[in-house]
């Protein structure tokens, strides 16, 4: 008898989360928290409905036709209801689980497909790479040829033109650049006065270029606070957006990656400025029970647990607090824990920001490939900014912050994360 091949075996032999598929009581009490049933109103697009098409589908009762393709690919997965389900449902593993099948199983191979491969497997794991691909982005930006690309674009493609605006405004290289061990004389950043700790700051991939500016305030707070700041050279990508592309074994090589460095790096913790990095660290692939074998901590909670040397810099400006999915759902860290930081900045003025926990449309990559769902998603989150009058939005992931830019369209509010706020304010002190 013939062996089957992994491809013919059913979903379900694969799938070991379908089990978790049978825990759904169908109580509907995660509908009103799904930003894409919001957005449709469809049974299908909510996570009742993708757990019900996922369950079908591992147990051979429902066809993978284009429209469940569709209902299951729309999902953000920004796990809000995971948050919301008495029953823990974990959709974030169910999805990683679905779209590694889905890999697997992938015929075609678009233009589209192979460039995102290219930059998935070729690019984000390196970090050389991607300062290089951001200086052509940055020249790009400082001549006249991105005026020449939007006015053309204006003209031919209303979508393109749309993602063209996407893209952050990027600092001159010189900017971009976070020295790391291989350049400390003294191979870390040693804090002020008598260390309490020793901190490895994790880079990320796009965010190591794109964000320097976050990682260089983080060091300083983290110096401030009395910690050693390591930044280990070797390090490389967290693997998030692998998993979201069902690229499972390569997120499982650079999580392997991650871990040779941090354990053998002489620190006593991760610590992890972007909230979507900082769930995949400390959700490891099945093949890692113990994780990167030292413990994870995004920013402010650890500034939270060791309780920060209080701020004494003013700074008189209005702000609302937008929590990232993957901090609140991913991580399980409240508001509470963030905007506790902040009220210590003197003069502060705090105010709520109605739904800061609803997703803003980012979701990785998912306001690029599903942008007709993004956009309503994004405008509300925009209206429910402009209503709190805001002159800063403080955010603590990468992808909010540059969504929310977007967002905001050209209005004079800054979007900052919330150790930069800090740093401002320790900075003011000096
Ligand atoms: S992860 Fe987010 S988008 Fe996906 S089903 Fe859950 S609430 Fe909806
Ligand atoms: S809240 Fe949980 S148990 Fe209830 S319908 Fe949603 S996924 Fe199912």
């Amino acid at each position: 008898m013939a062996i089957p091949t992994e491809r013919e075996q059913p979903f379900r032999e694969r799938f070991p989360q379908y089990v978790r598929t049978l825990d759904c009581v169908h109580c509907g009490l995660c509908i009103q928290h799904c930003p894409t049933h919001a957005a449709t109103g469809r049974e299908a697009s909510s996570p009742r409905g993708r757990i019900y098409l996922l369950r079908g589908y591992a147990e051979g009762t429902v066809e993978l036709t284009p429209a469940v393709r569709k209902h299951l690919d729309e999902c953000i997965v920004c796990r809000a209801c995971e948050s919301a389900c008495p029953s823990g449902i974990r959709m974030g593993e169910m999805m990683e689980a679905f779209r590694g099948e889905m890999e697997r199983q992938r015929d075609s191979r678009s233009l589209l497909y192979r460039i995102s491969m290219l930059l998935l497997r070729r690019v984000l794991p390196h970090r050389r790479r991607v300062a290089w691909l951001s200086n052509i982005l940055w020249l790009y930006q400082a001549t006249r040829l991105q005026v020449a690309v939007r006015a053309l674009l204006k003209l031919t493609s209303r979508r393109l033109a749309e993602l063209e605006r996407l893209q952050p405004r990027l600092p001159r290289p010189s900017e971009r650049k976070v020295p790391t061990d291989r350049e400390l004389p003294e191979k870390l950043y040693p804090a002020f006065g008598k260390p309490r700790l020793r901190a490895a700051l994790f880079l990320g991939c796009i965010a190591s270029d794109w964000f320097a500016r976050t990682h260089r305030a983080t060091i300083r707070v983290l110096q401030r606070n009395g910690c050693d700041v390591l930044v280990p050279d070797a390090q490389t990508c967290c693997g998030a957006l692998h998993r979201h592309a069902g690229l499972l074994d390569e997120a499982e090589d650079l999580f392997r990656r991650n871990r040779e460095v941090f354990r053998e790096c002489g620190a006593d913790v991760v610590v992890v400025n972007a909230a979507g990095c900082g769930a995949a660290l400390k959700e490891p692939p099945a093949a890692f029970p113990d994780g990167l074998g030292i413990p994870v901590r995004d920013i402010c909670e650890l500034l939270d647990e060791i309780g920060i040397v209080p701020p004494i810099g003013r700074i008189d400006r209005r702000v609302v607090y937008d929590q990232p999915c993957h901090l609140l759902h991913g991580q399980r860290i409240g508001a509470e824990v963030v905007e506790g930081l902040l009220r210590q900045i003197p003069g502060i003025d705090l105010r709520p920001l109605r739904d800061s926990d609803r997703c803003c449309g980012s979701g990785g990559v998912y306001n690029v490939v599903h942008a007709d769902l993004a956009d309503p998603i994004g405008r509300e989150k925009a209206a429910c900014i402009r209503e709190a009058d805001p002159e800063i939005v403080v955010t603590g992931n990468p992808g909010c912050a540059l969504q929310i830019q977007a967002l905001l369209d050209g209005a004079p509010i800054e979007v900052l994360h919330p150790v930069e706020l800090l740093d401002r304010s320790y900075g003011r002190s000096l």
